[in-house]
C-alpha cells in the first residue's frame, strides 16, 4: 500500500514538471505513434529522431509514467554502444589527464600559433580547456572569431578525439600546407575538445549534476533572458566566454547520427539567413562522404526543429543573442564507437572541418577608431536592379563588427551611440580567405 501510494505521489509530481534538462531516466520510445503525448510533456528531451523511434531523457518517473500512459519503450542501448563491453584488444579513449597533456605538448609545438586556456572550471573542477590558433597567437587581432565546441554531451565522445586530431594537423601543417596556412594567418581558431568532462568521464550524456548542457542555454521562445544565473558550471562558463568575443562563426560536435543540423531548433519559423545556412551546411556535408550521401537526410544537411525540437540548445543561444552562426555537427552513428574506428571518422571529417573553419572568411565587417565604441549596423544586399534590402539591423560592441553573409555587394549603415553622423561603405562578399579578413576601417 505504502509502495502504492508512493509510487502515484511520484507520478503525479512528475506530471507537473517543468523542463530543467534535468537527466535521471533514459529509454528509447519504440515508434512514433506516442509522439504527440510525449511532445506535450514539458520536463522530457527527445534527441535523435528515426523512423523507428527516439531517444527519451527525464527525471525521475519518466518511466513510470511512460508505463503508465502505455508507451511503448525499451533501455537506450544506443547511447551506450559499445561502452559496456570491454575488449582486452581495444585501445581505450584517453583520460581528462592525457588529453589536457595531449593539449599541452601539442601548443608547445608552436607557441608562436597555438595557446591553451581554461574558460572555466566543470562541476567537479575540472579545466573546461580550448586552444586558441592563430598567428601572433598573444596578440588578439583584428581577425574573424571562429569556434568549435564538442562533446557537450559526455558520451558523445567522437568529436572529443576528432577536435584534438584537428588541432594537431592545423599546428604541424602551418608553414608548409597552403590551406592551413591562410587559414591561420587570417582566423583566430578557438578550438574546445570538450565541453562537459565530467560527462565523458561518466559516460553519460549530461554533466556531473545530471543536467543537459544542450537544454540548459537560454532560449528567448520561452522569455528566457540571457542571464546566467541558474545555468550550470559548464554552461555559464562557454556563456562568459562567447561574451568575451566577437565570434561569427561556429559548430559543436555531437554524436548518435551523421548529419549537419542548422538552426532554428527551438521554433518552426525560419532562420531570417535560412539559405546562408543551408549553404554553410552543405559546406560541411559536402567533404564527408558519409554525411553527404546520406539516404535519411537530403545531402546531409537538416533544419533541427524539421528534425525534433528542442529548447535551451547552444546554437540558438549563438547567433539570437551574439550574431554568432553556429551549427551542430553529428558526427557519428554511434555515440561511443570503438577508438580505433576514430582515425578513420577523422579521413571523413578533416576536409570538412577546415573547410567550415574557412567559410567564416564569406563575410565582412568594419572596425571603429574606438575600442569601446558600441552601437547598431543596418546590413544591405545589392540587388540586380541597383536597389538594396535591408536584411537586418544588429548590435556590435568593443569597436568591432564581422558578419557571415551569403556573396554579393552589400552597403552597411553604422550607427556609433553616442554620435549624430550615420557611417555608410559598400562592401563585396566571396569565399576567399583575405588577408586578416574584410574589415573597413571606419574614422
Ligand atoms: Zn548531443
Amino acid at each position: 500500500m505504502k509502495n502504492i501510494l508512493i509510487g502515484a505521489l511520484a507520478f503525479l509530481s512528475f506530471q507537473g514538471m517543468a523542463n530543467t534538462g534535468l537527466i535521471q531516466e533514459e529509454v528509447f520510445v519504440n515508434g512514433l505513434q506516442d509522439l504527440k503525448i510525449i511532445k506535450q510533456h514539458p520536463a522530457l528531451t527527445i534527441d535523435h529522431m528515426t523512423n523507428s523511434g527516439f531517444e527519451l531523457y527525464g527525471p525521475k518517473g519518466m518511466k513510470q509514467w511512460l508505463q503508465e500512459s502505455g508507451i511503448s519503450f525499451s533501455e537506450n542501448t544506443h547511447s551506450h554502444s559499445h561502452s559496456t563491453k570491454s575488449n582486452k584488444f581495444e585501445v581505450s579513449y584517453p583520460t581528462y589527464e592525457q588529453i589536457e597533456a595531449n593539449l599541452l605538448k601539442l601548443v608547445a609545438l608552436r607557441p608562436d600559433i597555438a595557446k591553451l586556456f581554461s574558460i572555466g572550471k566543470s562541476t567537479e573542477g575540472r579545466e573546461l580547456y580550448v586552444v586558441k590558433i592563430s598567428d601572433n597567437v598573444e596578440i588578439d587581432e583584428l581577425e574573424p572569431e571562429f569556434k568549435y565546441i564538442s562533446s557537450m554531451h559526455g558520451n558523445e565522445i567522437t568529436g572529443r578525439e576528432l577536435t584534438q586530431f584537428l588541432i594537431k594537423d592545423i599546428i604541424e601543417g602551418y608553414g608548409s600546407n597552403q590551406q592551413i596556412t591562410e587559414l591561420v594567418n587570417n582566423t583566430e581558431l578557438y578550438i574546445m575538445p570538450s565541453m562537459n568532462p565530467d560527462g565523458s568521464k561518466r559516460k553519460q550524456r549530461a554533466n556531473a549534476k545530471g543536467y543537459d548542457l544542450n537544454r540548459n542555454f537560454p532560449d528567448w521562445t520561452i522569455g528566457e533572458i540571457n542571464s546566467e544565473a541558474t545555468r550550470q558550471a559548464e554552461t555559464k562558463a562557454v556563456m562568459k566566454f562567447q561574451a568575451s568575443r566577437n565570434f561569427s562563426l561556429s559548430a559543436n560536435f555531437h554524436g548518435g547520427a551523421v548529419v549537419a543540423n542548422y538552426p532554428w531548433d527551438s521554433t518552426y519559423e525560419r532562420h531570417p539567413f535560412d539559405k546562408l545556412l543551408q549553404d554553410i551546411s552543405l559546406k560541411y556535408a559536402n567533404e564527408n562522404p558519409e554525411m553527404r550521401t546520406s539516404t535519411e537526410f537530403a545531402g546531409g544537411i537538416t533544419n533541427g526543429a524539421d528534425w525534433y525540437v528542442l529548447k535551451g540548445g547552444m546554437q540558438d543561444w549563438s547567433y539570437f543573442w551574439y550574431n554568432d552562426l553556429q551549427i551542430t555537427v553529428e558526427l557519428s552513428n554511434k555515440k561511443w564507437p570503438r577508438y580505433s574506428k576514430i582515425p578513420g571518422f577523422y579521413q571523413d571529417n578533416k576536409a570538412s572541418m577546415l573547410a567550415y573553419a574557412e567559410a567564416i572568411h564569406q563575410g565582412a565587417g568594419f572596425v571603429t577608431s574606438s575600442k569601446i565604441a558600441t552601437g547598431s549596423v543596418e546590413v544591405m544586399l545589392k540587388l540586380n536592379d541597383g536597389s538594396y534590402r535591408t536584411l537586418g539591423s544588429f548590435g556590435f560592441s568593443r569597436g568591432e563588427f564581422y558578419k557571415v553573409l551569403t556573396n554579393g555587394e552589400y552597403k552597411f549603415r553604422v550607427n556609433i551611440k553616442g554620435e549624430n553622423t550615420v557611417r555608410e561603405f559598400t562592401t563585396t562578399v566571396d569565399p576567399s580567405v583575405q588577408a586578416n579578413g574584410n574589415y573597413t576601417a571606419l574614422n
